[in-house]
């Protein structure tokens, strides 16, 4: 009981948290997100990243994918800049890269990258560049725990496993994982955290200058000493692409101002405020990720 008495949840009112929009203003004031996502024959997942962060009120949005996804990205988002690279070529578009970063107010890594030897050197380049707010989600997080795979002494101690991992991030850096990216990265098996996912959120939060989103039907947002449990949302959301739009509309928030802590909580609660609306429209077995992004409309009003 003790345990659960830290914890809190958000309703329709905290939605007055949301960062307001001044009159006076221009695509500039409500900030620029750099989405990094994609690779050969995955372009999904950007897209739903940057329409969920323009759909949250982003002014601005760039993707930067390969240059396979060039015009299946123009098509499907006209709206967003597109900056390509070519992964055999790293090296050589290492200045393209270090610019799209340094523009943005806010960085989004992850969604779709797949975990070669190339997004890993995407996800090297880009750390070294990038200044926080930073997003870390689904591949970026596989490409992590990959790296620590590779160091058998920090396997033994999951805490300081963690605690190593959070000092190469940039601070108050916001990482995403469903409890499968989760227990890669901590290294354990799935239903130990989930039998004990309260410890496991302590464990994510201690000594950690990372806010952790961890994803599940109670998606679970930490930081330091606080928690926060979401209660939006229903199964509907469990469909391939919905992680991919929450990224997108923690992004927004966080272009918008919000502090990261708060974007990453307010961002789960909007997403599971809009994938029901999503449902009550449709119903929960039809639903797909772009009707969240849909959605965000009637939420956001
Ligand atoms: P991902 O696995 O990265 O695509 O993320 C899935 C997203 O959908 C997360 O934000 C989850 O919290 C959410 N989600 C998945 N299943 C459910 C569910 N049964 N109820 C509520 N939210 C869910
Ligand atoms: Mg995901």
């Amino acid at each position: 009981d003790s345990i659960h008495s830290k914890y809190y949840s958000y309703d329709k009112k905290d939605l007055e948290k949301l960062p307001k929009r001044k009159a006076y203003s221009n695509k500039g004031t409500f900030g620029r997100v750099l989405v990094i996502a994609g690779s050969e024959n995955m372009s999904g997942a950007a897209y739903l990243s940057a329409k969920a962060a323009f759909r949250t009120g982003a002014g601005f949005v760039e993707i930067l994918t390969t240059e396979s996804n060039r015009s299946i990205i123009q098509t499907q988002i006209p709206e967003a800049v597109l900056t390509t690279y070519n992964p055999e070529q790293l090296n050589e578009e290492k200045e393209k890269i270090k610019k799209s970063v340094q523009q943005a107010d806010t960085v989004v890594i992850g969604p779709g990258i797949g975990v070669s030897k190339e997004s890993h050197q995407l996800l090297d380049l880009v750390t070294l560049y990038v200044e926080p707010p930073v997003v870390y989600d689904a591949d970026a997080i596989n490409l992590i725990s990959e790296y620590y795979n590779t160091f058998p002494l920090l396997r033994n101690n999951t805490c300081s496993r963690l605690n190593e991992f959070s000092n190469t991030l940039p601070p108050y850096s916001i990482i995403t994982p469903h409890l499968k990216e989760l227990a890669r990265l901590m290294d354990k098996d799935v239903r130990e955290l989930q039998d004990n996912l309260l410890d496991t959120a302590d464990r994510c939060a201690n000594d950690s200058k990372l806010i952790y989103a961890i994803k599940d039907a109670r998606t679970i947002v930490t930081h330091k000493d606080d928690r926060y449990i979401n209660h939006s949302g229903n199964s509907g959301m469990a469909t391939a692409g919905t992680g991919d739009v929450l990224t997108g509309i923690i992004a927004g928030l966080l272009a918008q101002g919000l502090e990261p802590f708060e974007a990453a909580k307010m961002a789960v609660y909007i997403h599971g405020l809009a994938g029901d609306y999503a449902a009550s429209q449709k119903n929960e077995y039809s639903l797909i990720a772009t009707d969240i992004i849909e959605a965000l409309g009637e939420v956001m009003k």
